[in-house]
């Protein structure tokens, strides 16, 4: 399967009725931010990576950065790590064109190496943007960086992993659900069995009802993660 275009909004039969507008606005949000130099990873990159799949997904995944073939084909995910993600979705029943998937970063962070505070700050309104349009349910959080970003906590994925919980994200109750990254189970074979296990449960959270909005905090949500992301050293795990 060919994955869709940077910034692509991807019709699917599992998704009922969508005003256009709100495709029209995704798409002309990937466009306003292609050009974006925000922080100093637009130096280095080849293109802004804004994220890929279906406009408006259920489910929705945050990775942590581009990395070399995300910054040259302007996708996430179709390195290694993003195979390892195709499987675990057909596993569940899904294909990449059924779900959302963007990163925390945009922009390939030089050599891979971990996003720095001030990047994921300087990123964090696109990727909250991006929620707010495509309003998924649940929003599984890749990693160490994109869950403590979206949690505003400071706990690592290893203590978090396969854990539900209900926030808010622009005003929108989520059920955020926090999973190791794929890079990371790879190459660790006890750790690709956990992600499986939580993988696995992904349709029940799908299927489950329907919260109130809750009354929003984003002031300070993004307060607790921006004292998180200066206090701890940040990891993949
Ligand atoms: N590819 C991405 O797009 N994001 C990651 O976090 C890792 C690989």
């Amino acid at each position: 399967m060919s994955p869709p275009r940077p910034g692509a909004v991807v019709d699917s039969p599992l998704v009922s009725a969508v005003p256009v507008a709100d495709l029209d606005e995704l798409q002309a949000y990937a466009q306003s931010v292609a050009g974006c130099t925000r922080c100093r990873l637009a130096q280095g990159r080849t293109q802004v990576v804004f994220g890929a799949g279906n406009a408006h997904a259920d489910l929705m995944f945050v990775g942590e950065a581009p990395g070399f073939h995300e910054d040259k084909q302007g996708l996430p995910f179709v390195g290694q790590a993003g195979k390892l993600l195709e499987k675990l979705l057909a596993q569940i029943g899904l294909q990449r064109n059924d779900v959302y998937i963007a990163n925390v970063l945009m922009c390939r962070p030089p050599g891979n190496r971990d996003p720095q505070p001030d990047e994921i700050e300087a990123c964090e309104s696109h990727l909250f943007r991006k929620l707010e349009l495509i309003e998924p349910k649940v929003v599984a959080t890749l990693g160490n960086f994109a869950t403590k970003l979206l949690s505003g906590r400071p706990l690592g994925i290893t203590r978090v992993h396969g854990q539900e919980q209900r926030t808010t994200i622009g005003g929108r109750s989520v059920l955020l659900y926090p999973l190791y990254h794929p890079a990371a189970a790879l190459y660790t074979p006890a750790m690709l069995k956990v992600l499986e296990a939580d993988f696995a449960r992904l349709p029940e959270l799908l299927g489950g009802p329907a919260e109130p909005v809750a009354p929003p905090e984003p002031e300070l949500r993004l307060v607790a993660a921006h004292e998180a992301a200066a206090t701890e050293q940040l990891g993949l795990f």
